[in-house]
């Protein structure tokens, strides 16, 4: 028998999550986030679910690339997708993915123009560097350009101070089909008490006033949290995959609904005395004589190896608690509370009915660790 460890993706959800994402933010157009694979969840299915405009011949003139053979109603698709580098865009485009892709973190180098170009791909420019690179290469087609404005995040962008004159030079050169438009991100959105999100709009709001252009700001949790954001663009990331964005918060709450389901089986129960210790280094020691199962699920998978005894497992749909450490390959649950398992029977680590936030929070860390985290060796089933 294969490996039991499967991670289903449920492309309703994704559907359902993206209607939110309409719902919450109605005027906005939607770059959905599909970088880092989508999340763990496979980066060619998503793009293909949200976007499923493609090409007609992959490889063929740029001319036939930006025709599009749309294939679902309109409404479905959104109007573009971000990525972090150019090998993503690559696979999207090597698919045959006709939509709109924007590198999030734009070229890092001048070779990668040439790609950006031929392959229709958009541009965040976020730093000086780029923009000498830009304005050196002549370009025979002008791509679309993202002006990255950093409004107090401090991780990437210009200067509010620097915003006006940035602008006019990307607005003068040759090599960017203007209207340039204009991009921020927030640090603390996902925190509704923080003063930081307001502070950056603000900031934001002062650099661009004298600018008319398009603009994005929001990621998930302002889409949901902060309706001042609401301009131009939207950027969903986590909320698509249907977990929470918010600190303590639930994907319940929000009406969106578990894209990933991580399952397995029980390969082994065992019954074991009081004062047994469970697994590596005995860090866990049966307080009474107990039945003990075994799921095929270890950190080789990407479940956290950091999930504490306690960390809820479902098995036949019933919450029971993990014991003792993680392994690569297995974990071990407490049956005591389900007596008539069996070998073989279904184990939910997160999603459909186990909300991966509140595994998060048992492990110490967040749902995209987690989703990211999935290993290749898991078994990957659309439904
Ligand atoms: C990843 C990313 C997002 C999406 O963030 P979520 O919190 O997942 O919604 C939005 N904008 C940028 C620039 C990103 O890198």
């Amino acid at each position: 028998m294969t490996r039991a460890a499967q991670a289903q993706i449920n492309l309703h959800a994704l559907r359902h999550n993206l209607q939110r994402v309409r719902e919450a933010a109605p005027q906005c157009r939607i770059m959905a986030m599909v970088k880092a694979n989508a999340y763990g969840h496979g980066m060619v299915r998503v793009a293909r679910a949200l976007a499923p405009g493609r090409m007609p011949q992959c490889g063929g003139r740029r001319e036939e690339r930006k025709r599009r053979v749309p294939q679902e109603p309109p409404g479905t698709s959104v109007d573009a997708l971000g990525v972090s580098s150019i090998d993503e865009a690559m696979m999207l485009r090597d698919a045959g993915i006709a939509a709109a892709i924007t590198l999030l973190e734009g070229f890092f180098e001048p070779a990668e123009l040439m790609l950006i170009q031929q392959h229709n791909l958009d541009v965040v420019i976020h730093h000086p560097a780029q923009l000498a690179i830009l304005e050196a290469t002549p370009l025979a087609t002008p791509i679309t350009v993202w002006l990255k404005v950093d409004s107090g995040m401090h991780r990437l962008g210009f200067a509010a101070d620097q915003v006006p004159q940035v602008w006019q030079r990307l607005t003068a050169c040759h090599s960017v089909r203007p209207p340039v438009r204009l991009m921020t991100h927030l640090a603390s959105a996902d925190d509704l008490a923080s003063p930081q999100t307001p502070q950056q709009l603000a900031c934001f709001n002062a650099a661009t006033a004298e600018i008319n252009a398009e603009r994005s700001i929001a990621n998930s949790a302002a889409i949901l949290g902060w309706p001042q954001t609401h301009d131009g663009w939207v950027r969903p990331g986590i909320m698509l995959y249907g977990a929470s964005p918010f600190i303590n918060g639930t994907a319940m709450a929000h009406d969106l609904k578990p894209v990933m389901t991580l399952t397995s089986q029980l390969i082994a129960i065992n019954h074991y005395k009081k004062g047994d210790a469970i697994g590596y280094a005995a860090s866990w020691v049966c307080p009474h004589d107990m039945p003990v199962g075994v799921v095929a699920l270890g950190y080789g998978d990407g479940y956290p190896r950091h999930a504490v005894s306690g960390t809820p497992v479902l098995v036949n749909g019933k919450r029971v608690p993990l014991i003792g450490r993680v392994s690569m390959d297995m974990l071990s649950v407490d049956l005591s509370g389900q007596p008539h398992a069996h070998i073989g029977d279904a184990v939910t680590l997160w999603g459909e009915g186990l909300p991966v936030e509140e595994i998060a929070r048992y492990a110490s860390t967040i749902p995209y660790q987690l989703l990211c985290g999935v290993t290749p060796r898991v078994k990957f089933i659309e439904i």
